[in-house]
């Protein structure tokens, strides 16, 4: 049975999924749901007997059932292929009561590798099956972990260019040298002279320019954005929530049909969205706990019920959650509103117009599911501690803000469900703040003898990741200003 869908704000909107992964997002602002969640059609014992290839699969087609059966294997083999460090893809690390999933094992040790490895291909195959003859041009501003996320999924794959901006003085040394040094003759890394917004703002006003849309068309291109609310995004991110139960249960860890809890380090509510797809699919998911770290506007809303974003924006050592406006949750409010468009229309427009809105109590009663929690930094950084004293563990700080907020659920609820923490970045990711938990002499070194360091106490090598990255050749040097970003594109595009 084909499955399609529709847009948040317009219930009368309805795309199938190779159109909505081509469109990211519909045309009145809304975000693409599927019109019911599809059930899993497969049995836990086979399930038990998969790869991580095979669980994708079964999992994903059901999603995208304009896909054909080659089409979606081939996008699936070559996203989960040796970028991988590991066979399983995303194994599971028992430690300290808890299940933690590692979703870092990508090319870019963190958890936007599992989505971005496969979205381009996922986006190729939808270009050709509706007779899009361009080019797909992807235009993205980062603040340092997508953009070199997205640059390593578009690396090489034919048909798609991709070209990053980011603030020149406003990331990481690493995350520079990631972006810099990125291979790939249909990759462009351009520095703006600016912050985040500038660039930002830069990519939308490109994006919005219909004059320059149409020069391009001519010249045989098309732009297209890989950010979260892609549906190509958020479908392959339910398969590890699939993969890890059937793993648990193939491993004698639950038994058939026990429920498990996760815990979700959140920023833009994508990871834990697609959890609570898994469990509608029927996945035997108990709580869905969401953590947020000191910008805390979920877990506020979890309690109140009320959504504010008129707070200050704060910087932690979790920048990745470091997030007032979680687009994702959108999709939860519509599933809450009784899929009433009318009613999501009005709560965005409150939050674009007054940056808050408040839902009602029967949707408040449907938020069940969900359990919100928070950890500020120095909570997180007493987790990295206790975890490695106990067990040796040693995890990074986004992860650590979930761990935490475990332990706070636990002793709030005494639930001892078993549970399985999503661990969304390796902790060489963020060496420097890693160390400073566990205590440890970081002044005067920089990044890579800080993993150097790392590796000598976690017993875990440094990832191929970093290594590659420590003597690379930096092969992009474009630096301009904010007015200048159009011009940019045009020279790489030729
Ligand atoms: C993006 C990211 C998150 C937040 O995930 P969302 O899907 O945006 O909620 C958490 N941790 C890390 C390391 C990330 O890169």
């Amino acid at each position: 049975m084909d499955l399609f869908y529709k847009s948040t704000r317009d219930s009368k909107v309805r795309v199938t999924a190779s159109q909505a992964i081509l469109q990211g997002l519909s045309e009145d602002g809304g975000l693409f749901v599927p019109e019911a969640v599809p059930a899993l059609n497969v049995s836990l014992k086979e399930l038990a007997g998969m790869t991580y290839q095979e669980t994708a699969y079964a999992v994903m087609s059901r999603f995208l059932t304009d896909f054909t059966e080659d089409e979606l294997k081939d996008c699936i083999a070559k996203a989960y292929d040796s970028k991988f460090d590991l066979p399983q893809i995303a194994p599971l690390v028992k430690a300290e009561g808890a299940y933690y999933l590692e979703l870092f094992h990508g090319a870019t040790i963190a958890f936007k590798d599992m989505a971005l490895s496969i979205l381009p291909h996922l986006m190729t195959v939808s270009a050709r099956k509706n007779q899009i003859k361009e080019e797909i041009v992807i235009l993205t501003a980062t603040s340092g972990d997508t953009g070199k996320a997205a640059l390593a999924g578009f690396a090489d794959v034919p048909g798609t260019r991709i070209i990053v901006f980011y603030p020149k003085d406003g990331v990481s040394p690493v995350q520079e040298k990631q972006m810099v040094t990125q291979k790939g003759d249909n990759t462009f890394v351009v520095g703006i002279r600016g912050n985040f917004d500038d660039a930002q703002s830069g990519v939308k006003a490109i994006f919005g320019d219909a004059a320059f849309k149409e020069e391009l068309a001519k010249k045989g291109f098309r732009f297209s954005s890989a950010n979260s609310i892609n549906v190509g995004r958020l479908v392959p991110q339910i398969v590890y929530y699939v993969y890890a139960y059937a793993r648990l249960f193939a491993d004698g860890e639950i038994q058939k049909n026990e429920p498990v809890n996760v815990v979700v380090p959140t920023g833009n509510f994508g990871n834990i969205l697609a959890a609570y797809y898994a469990k509608q699919m029927g996945l035997p998911i108990g709580k869905l706990i969401c953590a947020s770290n000191d910008n805390k506007v979920l877990y506020d809303f979890f309690r109140t019920g009320c959504y504010d974003r008129n707070r200050e924006f704060l910087l932690t050592t979790s920048p990745s959650m470091d997030i007032l406006i979680s687009s994702n949750l959108e999709r939860l409010i519509y599933q809450v509103a009784d899929q009433n468009d009318e009613t999501d229309r009005r709560l965005m427009k409150e939050l674009a117009e007054h940056g808050h809105y408040e839902i009602t109590p029967g949707m408040e009663e449907r938020l069940g599911d969900f359990y919100g929690g928070y950890a500020s930094q120095e909570e997180a950084a007493a987790a990295i501690r206790s975890v490695y004293e106990a067990v040796g563990y040693v995890m990074d700080t986004h992860t650590a803000v979930a761990s935490c907020v475990y332990e706070k659920y636990r002793q709030e609820t005494g639930d001892s469900t078993k549970t399985v923490i999503a661990s969304t970045a390796s902790p060489y990711k963020f060496t420097g703040s890693v160390m400073e938990a566990l205590g440890k002499r970081t002044e005067g070194m920089d990044d890579f003898e800080l993993a150097d360091a790392l590796a000598v106490l976690s017993g875990v090598p440094v990832p191929r990741a970093v290594e590659e990255i420590r003597n690379a050749r930096v092969l992009h040097n474009t630096v301009v200003d904010v007015d200048e970003m159009k011009q940019a594109v045009k020279e790489f595009l030729g």
